[in-house]
């Protein structure tokens, strides 16, 4: 199927890397032109270099911290007026309810629910003045399932996710569509990490702790990039327009609930 979406442009956020390199290959293989960012560089040139030469489209990279105010500036200043915006960034830290403070629920705030929508309050208005966009924000099954463990993601994607409920429905009427993907476990550094902090914690290996965590899965095994970057290209496609506020699940059938 042609998605429908080829010379439109992405900013792309935290995409070295992960779900969000993962969506930025899907749209450069429907013949988007992106905007990619992350902190560190070298990986991050590594994927725009590899993504140009693979697919042939047009790569920006922007290295910087997306969740600061001069990283947010610079990649919107890179963005100009792209059609699509995938936002992402790294996951709060793991804990219990007894280790978070104030300092720790800002930072998860930041990071994970005030960077998107100042991302999206800066990129909407000229989506709806061209009258075509699309918002994916990449969240987690957490807002549906919280993980005890991960108090200050779930918390902060919350918000994000009643932020979303009210604002998509404002601007739906724009041709601007704004929508979440909720990954359950997927095979990235982020679950490589969360398996050596469990590991620590209980006493195991990290490859137990890998293998308990995936015997949660009914597919049986963790979710891919690759798989991720299909739906987000898809909720990016011209086909999607009539998305609007949802929340969609990628899980591998792990949130036992009807619906
Ligand atoms: P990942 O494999 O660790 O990749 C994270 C990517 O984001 C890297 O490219 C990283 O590059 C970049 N990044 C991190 N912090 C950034 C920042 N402040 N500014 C700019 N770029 C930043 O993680 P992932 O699994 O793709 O996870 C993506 C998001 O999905 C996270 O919020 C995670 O919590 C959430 N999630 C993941 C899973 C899962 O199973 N993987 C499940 C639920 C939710 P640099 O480090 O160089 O900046």
């Amino acid at each position: 199927m042609d998605l429908g979406i080829r010379g439109r442009r992405a900013l792309i956020c935290a995409s070295s890397k992960g779900l969000g390199k993962g969506c930025a290959e899907a749209l450069a293989g429907e013949g988007v032109d992106l905007v990619l960012n992350a902190r560190g560089a070298e990986a991050l040139e590594a994927t725009a270099g590899s993504i140009r030469s693979t697919y042939g489209v047009s790569v920006v990279v922007v290295p910087a911290d997306v969740t600061t105010e001069g990283g947010q500036a610079a990649v919107l200043e890179a963005a100009g007026d792209v059609d699509i915006l995938v936002t992402n960034a790294g996951g709060p830290p793991p804990g219990m309810w007894s280790d978070w403070d104030r300092d720790d629920f800002i930072a998860a705030f930041d990071a994970n629910l005030l960077t998107p929508i100042a991302l999206i309050k800066a990129l909407l208005p000229g989506m709806m003045d061209r009258g075509w966009g699309r918002i994916v924000n990449i969240t987690s099954i957490a807002v549906k399932a919280p993980i005890p463990v991960l108090g200050l993601s779930n918390t902060a994607r919350s918000g994000l996710t009643g932020y979303v409920a009210g604002v998509s429905r404002q601007v739906a009427g724009s041709g601007v569509t704004i929508n979440n993907l909720l990954p359950g476990l997927h095979d990235t550094n982020r679950l490589v990490m969360l398996d050596k902090v469990d590991a620590g914690a209980r006493g195991i290996s990290e490859d137990d702790a890998r293998q308990a965590r995936m015997q949660t899965v009914p597919a049986g095994r963790f979710g891919t990039s690759e798989e991720f970057g299909a739906a987000c290209a898809w909720l990016c496609s011209d086909k999607a327009g009539f998305v609007i506020g949802q929340n969609i699940l990628l899980d591998g059938g792990a949130f036992p609930g009807a619906l």
